[in-house]
């Protein structure tokens, strides 16, 4: 299986305008769009990497990070190649910035891909590791037949997408796990070279409230671009307003990296800093990542102070809520299970 028919897009007269992300591209005939996995074959959009994975792992749904959906049970996570942004600091850089000739990609079909995820135990199928949007057709009906054989379904994403392309997308996924890397254009520009935010805000808040998904928030804190106080305000305030207080907020250390191999790793006062901002501004649930010693991994009941779900690493060692809400003093968390 090379290829498949797209979805998503029209013809502008001369060439095919998708509409799955806000990049909008016009492509030529014989052309690629700027994710690099959309093609025009003689007028028509094909999705070049339709089912085709480079990896595939069990993993737990922790790992995402996703703390507040089914927490302790497992996810079979694929990926793919490709993504509508260029992240300077990109952990998946081998696969995100492949071509579909250049990499050892293996064809799995939707009903290999549940079928495993039931024979390896797991409770859902994760669309992470490059940009799931850009899968959008494979993430559908994964999704779809996940959902027929009892299987939730997560993206891991960046957030990148149209109304359209998040409407098309939605029925089939139940998480919006999403990167919010900053409030500013200039943030996204220089990170990961798109020229605004806004889509992103956008597509959460559509996933969260017409949608009806359950959203987490991931932001990798880079100093000198992300880490200034008035923008994890913002940010912080944003989700509480936009996504709501029970919203987890997923604040992580950034590491050197490729083009950001000069930057420095997040300093501990700053996550901390971060962390303090997510509470002041009435956040129920920020945790902190990347930094074992912390002690911020825990779902602690904001009411009464009883930790609920114990974390060690991506390893879930207690947890005790009754239908998502404190055993002991019966508050909701808005944990779902
Ligand atoms: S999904 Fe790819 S081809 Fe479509 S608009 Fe986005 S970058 Fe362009």
């Amino acid at each position: 299986m090379a290829e498949h028919p797209a979805d998503l897009w029209e013809s502008d007269g001369e060439r095919v305008h998708c509409l799955l992300c806000p990049h909008s591209c016009h492509v030529a005939d014989g052309r690629r769009g700027i994710c690099g996995v959309r093609r025009n074959d003689g007028g028509a959009l094909v999705a070049l990497t339709y089912g085709r994975v480079s990896s595939i792992a069990v993993d737990p749904i922790e790992k995402k990070p996703v703390y507040h959906y089914f927490p302790g049970t497992t996810a079979l996570s694929v990926g793919s190649v490709g993504c509508t942004m260029k992240c300077g600091h990109c952990q998946n850089w081998q696969i995100s910035r492949a071509s579909t000739e250049d990499a050892s990609l293996q064809y799995v079909a939707p009903s290999q891909l549940v079928d495993l995820a039931i024979e390896q135990g797991c409770r859902g199928v994760a669309f992470t590791y490059n940009e799931p949007v850009i899968w959008a057709e494979y993430v559908r009906d994964c999704g779809n037949l996940a959902h027929e054989r009892g299987l939730y379904s997560v993206m891991v994403t960046n957030g990148f997408v149209t109304e359209a392309g998040l409407d098309y997308l939605a029925p089939a996924v139940d998480v919006w796990r999403v990167d919010v890397k900053g409030m500013t254009d200039e943030a996204y520009r220089t990170l990961c070279r798109v020229p605004s935010v806004a889509p992103v805000l956008a597509g959460a808040e559509r996933a969260r409230h017409v949608h009806r998904m359950h959203v987490e928030v991931v932001t990798n804190v880079v100093p000198g671009i992300n880490d200034d106080e008035a923008q994890l305000t913002a940010l912080a305030r944003w989700i509480a307003t936009s996504l709501g207080l029970d919203t987890p907020w997923h604040v992580t250390r950034f590491f050197p990296c490729l083009e950001f191999e000069d930057v420095p790793a997040t300093p501990f006062p700053t996550l901390r800093r971060a962390r303090e901002i997510g509470l002041e501004a009435g956040l129920r649930f920020v945790f902190l990542g990347n930094a074992a010693n912390e002690d911020a991994e825990n779902t602690i009941c904001p009411a009464c102070g009883e930790t609920v779900v114990r974390r060690d690493g991506f390893r879930v060692s207690r947890h005790d809520t009754r239908a998502g809400a404190c055993p002991k003093c019966g508050a909701p968390l808005g944990i779902v299970e």
